[in-house]
């Protein structure tokens, strides 16, 4: 049964509700859902952000360490008053301040596979958003193996990409990358196309949240801000797929994930 909305979440999400936009069932939909960001820096602050100012009841955000001077470039939900403290926890505190609505639920550290599969069964989307690639692998296998939406977000330099699966008929992100990308530990970003990236997976969770518009379930999209071009790419499911293929692993058998990664784009 779907939450009601009270008479100030009504009028928090006015803008949103109405043709075009979100159903009243929908926000109500958003509002019994709940959703894991990991990380929350460049991409998945801004993620975050937009989530909880939706109304999607519960936002469990995971990222570890301490938020460093160059993070400020790009991570938006950190300040200069937080540089040297755990960022995970500030993070959490100011998503809280945006809206009295959403429970935020944080995680000081990225989940393990243990933690991940932990997390996917008991969440309704999963938005990866980690530098390397190992993570975004393990988020991937672990929707995947609980057939939940996951939405990866991707950035390197001013370009990004965005992958939409439905986590049990659509390719998954080992069909889109049969080899990891190469590794790059300090790869250049900008924080705008950071933004950029986290806020369309965002907006892609809203609409599956909310059951509103079209999902771009299978699709890749590609943002390069240095050229200005834009292309969406039609993924395949590989038969051989070791996450989403026909012979997937044995229960309990994990997916390799130590090769060299990178957030690097590797379409
Ligand atoms: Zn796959």
């Amino acid at each position: 049964m779907l939450p009601e909305l009270s008479d100030d979440e009504r009028q928090r999400y006015d803008r949103q509700i109405g043709p075009g936009v979100l159903s009243e069932d929908g926000q109500r939909r958003l509002k019994g859902s709940t959703a894991l960001v990991t990380r929350v820096g460049g991409l998945g602050g801004p993620a975050a952000l937009s989530l909880v100012a939706a109304g999607v009841g519960k936002v469990v955000i995971a990222h570890g360490g301490d938020l460093e001077s160059p993070d400020l470039n790009r991570q938006v939900l950190g300040s200069e008053v937080g540089l040297g403290k755990l960022r995970a926890p500030q993070f959490a505190d100011g998503l809280r301040a945006i809206s009295r609505f959403v429970f935020v639920e944080v995680i000081d550290h990225e989940p393990d596979d243990d933690e991940a599969d932990e997390l996917a069964a008991r969440v309704d989307i999963i938005l990866s958003c980690p530098a390397d690639f190992e993570h975004r692998l393990r988020l991937s296998r672990a929707a995947h193996q609980a057939g939940i939406p996951f939405i990866d977000a991707a950035q390197w330099g001013m370009a990004g990409s965005l992958l939409v699966s439905d986590g049990r008929t659509t390719p998954c992100l080992a069909c889109a990358y049969p080899e990891p990308p190469p590794f790059e530990p300090r790869f250049p970003v900008v924080g705008a196309i950071a933004a950029t990236m986290g806020n369309l997976a965002a907006l892609e969770a809203v609409k599956i949240l909310s059951g509103t518009g079209r999902p771009m379930w299978g699709r890749m999209l590609v943002i390069d801000g240095f050229r200005g071009e834009t292309r969406q790419i039609t993924l395949r499911r590989r038969p051989a797929c070791p996450v989403c293929g026909d012979q997937p692993p044995a229960t309990g058998e994990k997916i390799s994930t130590s090769s060299p990664s990178t957030s690097v784009l590797g379409v």
